[in-house]
């Protein structure tokens, strides 16, 4: 079914991304359809494409309160995901003080942004790769 009134809502990276987050939200309610890299498909003429340029998730303009904390929770896992393999490339094992009893602890560079028991005291830490970027993760303070 066509959108009424569609606006893009994400820029994704490629179509295999548009198709999740296509998906994502239509999940949560929110009608979404993938739009792969227009300019492309026009001048089209049987060949190869070779270049597929920015695929588009496009949705109703009224569902986009409702799509963009869906879509921004994506991000996060997104960037998680990266992080989370750049670490694991660059970075063998991350070197931490237990926040706890101040041991220093050594956990493989993959456990980074995951919850890990201290060998020491047998509390939870937070494992944290000192080299990742931090804006996107809650922050641990109670109020
Ligand atoms: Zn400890």
């Amino acid at each position: 079914m066509p959108l009424k009134d569609p606006i893009a809502a994400y820029n994704a990276s490629s179509n295999l991304e548009a198709h999740l987050v296509c998906t994502l939200l239509n999940e949560a309610g929110v009608e979404a359809m993938v739009v792969e890299d227009v300019s492309t498909a026009g001048l089209w003429v049987g060949g190869t494409v070779s270049e597929i340029h920015k695929p588009q998730v496009f949705i109703e303009r009224d569902d986009i309160e409702r799509a963009r904390p869906l879509l921004t929770d994506y991000d996060c896992q997104n960037a998680t995901r990266t992080a989370a393999q750049r670490n694991s490339a660059a970075v063998d094992f991350i070197q931490m003080e237990c926040e706890h009893c101040r041991s220093l602890l050594q956990f493989a560079g993959s456990l980074s942004g995951t919850v890990q028991l201290c060998p020491q005291c047998r509390k939870y830490v937070d494992v944290v790769d000192p080299n990742a970027p931090q804006d996107w993760q809650i922050a641990d303070e109670s109020p």
